[in-house]
């Protein structure tokens, strides 16, 4: 009886646990934010725990037999079979765990999978655990999308381009076609035009590249580069999607302007340059990187330009890396010079000072102008140590000149954008005047008016304390590029140098003979003096005289020329 007694304890101790078990199990699954289903093949028990109901609101599963239920309402519910992963028998899938995503419109579902086996390897018990990850899939979304498109425009970003032109390329290797690259830059038209800025608005832009996105589609690809370049990609161009019927088509839409949300309308100007892959490169940057240089040619060239990278443009640029290379050296090798140009007062040709203009003679003896490897040099950072070569070479020879023959004129030097730029440049100019003993007052320094474009403040700053120390200052180039007569009030310039393009056509145009009076006739007012530089005739020199030019520059009078020639002039 005791035993008994004790049997029935037992018993009723180990319900008592059970179901402590079976309340922690329900525990865990309602908080797991998850529904599983568990069937067990033995006893062919079905059971469902968590929040079954979330998943499947309408199916009660209670039995083996409701599984077809749920079968039918799975499948009306998420995209991919479900069957698949309830199967029933036993014996059909060999691996004991698994992830399936199921998808309705809006939510992703994980299914994972664990099954259990006997020593025969029969399956025993299976449970499967679905999982809600939708928030985490639109995330991971986000993350992909933001890695392959650019966001406000919704274009593929450069990297992804990168690669999706390369795949352009090994397909057309293959395929013994062509991939044609298009680099599009574009600029508000109206700013390019007063010569300020030139990037187009943001939303300018983005219609833009929703302009662009139209072209997409096969064999096609647009992508977003940076705040003002867009390049197209496309595979074996033909039909309509040719070259030539792309670029036409993006010249016509931006002809006319973009109307922004404001009601404003901005007028875009696009640049394209252009490069085929075999012809112009082998990888996939160096293809961008040919269609780069001749879209800022085409930037250059005027409003809607179109520029192809072809074989002329490839050997100037081995010309340049060549130039480049050689440029290096130069300074070591003692291959620069300089040449003195005079500048004349206008009425009695007397002597007002010389104009330092640096040469550069090859390794081969032949002579490059500075027009050619300035802007190389600029580039690779050697017209840092180029100006400063000038800079001394010029003070100590003008010094020399000036003890010999007892001179009362004064040195103009060039000065570069990168140069003025400089911290020390004005330390550094004033250590070598005293160096040599040249007075700030005899020395002008010859600037344009890009170097004010860049940093207007910076600039008239320096601009201040050179004038300050006495160093006088010209606008060399004056009338070509953005010359406008409205900020040189209050500016600390001494001289206007007007350009030799203009002097060139004073006779001939007679709009050109009206500017040079009228900016002759405002630096009076203003308190500035006047050099045409350019005077070759004396039809020129004669017509400078009567608009009241003060100063005069040309081969008419003097061609720069050799040290020692200037030596000899100056005697
Ligand atoms: P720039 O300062 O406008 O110099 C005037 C240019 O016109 C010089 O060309 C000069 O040789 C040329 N020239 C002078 N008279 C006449 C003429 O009557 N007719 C014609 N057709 N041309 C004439 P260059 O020496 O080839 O220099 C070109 C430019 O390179 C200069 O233009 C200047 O911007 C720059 N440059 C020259 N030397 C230096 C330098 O030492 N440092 C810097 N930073 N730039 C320099
Ligand atoms: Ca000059
Ligand atoms: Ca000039």
């Amino acid at each position: 009886m005791d035993d008994l007694r004790y049997q029935v304890d037992l018993l009723g101790a180990m319900n008592q646990k059970l179901t402590n078990e079976e309340k922690m199990y329900r525990m865990i699954c309602d908080m797991s934010g998850s529904a599983f289903l568990y069937i067990n093949f033995t006893e062919n028990q079905v059971r469902v725990l968590g929040d079954f109901s979330v998943f499947f609101p309408d199916v009660e599963v209670k039995d083996v037999k409701d599984l077809a239920k749920l079968y039918t309402k799975a499948e009306e519910k998420y995209v991919l079979p479900f069957r698949d992963l309830l199967f029933l028998e036993k014996s059909q899938r060999n691996t004991d765990e698994g992830v399936i995503r199921l998808k309705d419109e809006n939510t992703w579902v994980e299914c994972t999978v664990s099954v259990l086996y006997d020593e025969g390897g029969e399956a025993t018990d299976k449970m499967i655990r679905f999982q809600d990850i939708s928030k985490l899939k639109n995330q991971n979304d986000d993350l992909a999308y933001m890695a392959y498109y650019d966001m406000p425009t919704g274009l593929y970003n450069k990297n992804y381009f990168v690669r999706l032109l390369t795949d352009y390329m090994h397909k057309a290797e293959q395929d013994h076609t062509v991939v044609s690259l298009l680099c599009i830059d574009i600029g508000d038209y109206r700013k390019q035009k007063s010569g300020l800025i030139l990037f187009a608005g943001e939303e300018g832009t983005q219609q833009f590249g929703k302009f662009l996105s139209s072209f997409q589609g096969d064999n096609v690809v647009v992508s977003y580069f940076n705040t003002d370049i867009f390049c197209i990609a496309i595979y074996d161009p033909r039909g309509n999607r040719t070259v030539e019927n792309i670029c036409g088509q993006i010249q016509k839409r931006v002809e006319t302007p973009f109307e922004l949300k404001s009601g404003q309308k901005e007028m875009l100007s696009v640049g394209i340059g252009i490069a085929e892959y075999p012809e112009a490169a082998g990888t996939a940057l160096e293809l961008i990187n040919c269609a780069e240089i001749v879209m800022e040619q085409a930037r250059r060239g005027g409003r809607n330009t179109v520029r192809y990278f072809d074989a002329v443009i490839l050997d100037e640029l081995a010309k340049n890396s060549r130039m480049e290379n050689e440029l290096k050296e130069a300074l070591s090798n003692l291959s620069f010079y300089l040449n003195f140009q005079p500048q004349y007062d206008a009425k009695e040709e007397k002597l007002r000072g010389i104009e330092a203009l640096v040469r550069w003679q090859r390794p081969d003896g032949r002579k490059v102008s500075p027009m050619d490897f300035i802007p190389i040099a600029e580039k690779n950072g050697s017209m840092i140590s180029i100006d400063s070569w000038v800079v001394e070479e010029s003070i100590r020879t003008f010094a020399i000149w000036k003890k010999k023959f007892d001179l009362d004129i004064l040195l103009s030097l060039n000065i570069s954008a990168s140069q003025y730029r400089e911290d020390g440049f004005t330390d550094r100019l004033l250590g070598m005047l005293k160096k040599y003993g040249v007075k700030p007052e005899e020395l002008e320094l010859e600037i344009t008016e890009g170097i004010l474009l860049e940093d207007f403040r910076a600039a008239t700053e320096k601009m201040c304390v050179l004038k300050d120390y006495g160093i006088r200052i010209a606008l060399d180039d004056f009338g070509t590029g953005y010359s406008s007569l409205a900020y040189l009030k209050g500016l600390p310039v001494n001289t206007l140098k007007i350009d030799k393009d203009l002097i060139g056509s004073v006779i001939s145009d007679q709009n050109t003979g009206i500017i040079i009076e009228s900016v002759i006739a405002m630096a009076k007012k203003l308190g500035l003096e006047t050099i045409a530089e350019g005077v070759e005739t004396k039809e020129q020199l004669n017509r400078l005289n009567e608009l009241g030019c003060d100063y005069i520059q040309g081969y008419l009078l003097g061609r720069p020329m050799r040290k020692e020639d200037m030596e000899q002039m100056l005697k």
